[in-house]
C-alpha cells in the first residue's frame, strides 16, 4: 500500500516536473538578443550608448587600428554570418568589411550605412587626402556632432524596428544621449568663440576635420597625408612647411593612429607647435573607462584643439563622457 502511494507521490512530482520545464525558461528569455556588429570605435561607442547592455555587440576593427586600410581577419567571418545588424560609417570606408559582409552574412541580417543617410551627394567632401579622382568622398562626419547625432538616430530607429520589444529602452537612452550631444555640440560653438578668429585655422596630418570645420567655423588649410596614406614626398614636405610659415598658425596637428616623423620635421623646421594626440577612431582611456566613449574622444580633441590654438577649453570640464545607459 504504502510503496502504491509513494509511486502515485512520485509519478506526480514528475508530472509537475515536466509541466515546469516545458513552461521553463519564461517567453521573455527565450527570444535571442540581437547581435550587432560595428565597425570603428566612435561607432560602436553611438550604438552601446543607444542600445544600452541589450544586444550582443561586436567592434570589427580595433581601437588605434587605420580604419582607411584595414582588412578583416578571416576569424572575424564568425561574427559576421551569426549577427542581424551591421552599422558601418559607410561612404566607401569599410569596403573590405562591406565585401566580406555581402558575402557571408545569414539571410535577412540588415546594414545600416550612417554616413550615406545622413548626408546627400553634393554635400560629400572631396579634398587632397580623398580626391575626386578616387570617387571616395572624405568619410569623417562623426568629428561633426550635428552628423553623429544624426547617427544616433538612425542607430536608434533601426533597433527600434529589428526589436521592438526592446523599443522603449532604445527611445529613452537615444533622447539622454541626444541631449547630451546637444550639450557637446553648444560646448564646442561656444570654445570656439574663445578662439582668436585668425587661429581658427587647422593643419593636420590625417585628414579628417573637413565636416567639423564646416560646423565649427574653421578653416581647413591643409592636410599633410596622401591619399595613399603614406608618408609625403620631400617636395611636398617643402611646400608644406612653406604652408605653415605664410599662415601664422600656432600650431599643426597629427593623429594618434599616424605617427608621423615628417609631421615632427615640420614642427621643428617651422618652429610651429606640434601636437599628434588627436584622435578620429581612437577612444581615450581602456575600455570601460567613462572617457572611452564617442564623447570622451570628442572632448579629447577639443580640449588639445581649442588650448593650442589660443582659447579656453575649461567649458568642456562641464560634460560628462560616460555612457548614458550602462
Ligand atoms: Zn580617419
Amino acid at each position: 500500500m504504502r510503496s502504491v502511494r509513494a509511486l502515485r507521490a512520485l509519478g506526480g512530482a514528475v508530472l509537475a516536473l515536466l509541466l515546469l520545464l516545458t513552461l521553463w525558461p519564461p517567453a521573455v528569455q527565450a527570444q535571442s538578443r540581437l547581435k550587432v556588429v560595428a565597425t570603428v570605435a566612435p561607432i560602436a561607442s553611438l550604438v552601446r550608448n543607444v542600445a544600452g547592455s541589450r544586444v550582443d555587440l561586436t567592434q570589427l576593427i580595433p581601437d588605434g587600428v587605420d580604419s582607411h586600410t584595414f582588412e578583416p581577419r578571416p576569424s572575424d567571418v564568425r561574427f559576421i554570418a551569426e549577427a542581424d545588424l551591421f552599422v558601418l560609417n559607410g561612404l566607401n570606408l569599410e569596403l573590405p568589411t562591406l565585401r566580406l559582409i555581402n558575402a557571408n552574412a545569414k539571410p535577412g541580417a540588415q546594414v545600416l550605412l550612417l554616413a550615406d543617410n545622413t548626408i546627400t551627394r553634393d554635400q560629400w567632401v572631396f579634398d587632397r587626402s580623398f580626391p575626386e579622382s578616387r570617387g571616395n568622398p572624405n568619410p569623417h562626419l562623426w568629428l561633426n556632432v550635428a552628423y553623429a547625432r544624426r547617427y544616433a538616430e538612425l542607430i536608434r530607429d533601426k533597433l527600434v524596428e529589428m526589436d521592438p520589444a526592446n523599443a522603449d529602452a532604445y527611445q529613452a537612452n537615444a533622447q539622454q544621449f541626444l541631449a547630451r550631444l546637444d550639450q557637446l555640440d553648444q560646448a564646442i560653438f561656444a570654445a570656439v568663440q574663445t578662439i582668436p578668429p585668425n587661429n581658427r585655422r587647422l593643419l593636420t596630418y590625417h585628414d579628417s576635420w573637413p565636416y567639423f570645420a564646416q560646423r565649427y567655423g574653421f578653416e581647413v588649410i591643409g592636410a599633410i597625408q596622401p591619399s595613399d596614406f603614406s608618408e609625403p614626398r620631400a617636395r611636398d614636405v617643402a611646400a608644406i612647411i612653406e604652408q605653415v610659415r605664410s599662415s601664422g598658425v600656432p600650431a599643426i596637428f597629427g593623429s594618434e593612429v599616424f605617427p608621423s616623423r615628417v609631421l615632427e620635421a615640420i614642427g621643428r623646421e617651422t618652429g610651429v607647435r606640434y601636437i599628434d594626440t588627436l584622435r578620429d577612431d581612437d577612444l581615450p582611456g581602456p575600455p570601460g573607462a567613462p572617457e572611452h566613449t564617442y564623447i570622451g574622444m570628442m572632448l579629447n580633441n577639443l580640449r588639445t584643439m581649442v588650448s593650442a590654438l589660443g582659447g579656453d577649453a575649461s567649458i568642456f570640464d562641464t560634460i560628462d563622457p560616460s555612457n548614458v545607459a550602462s
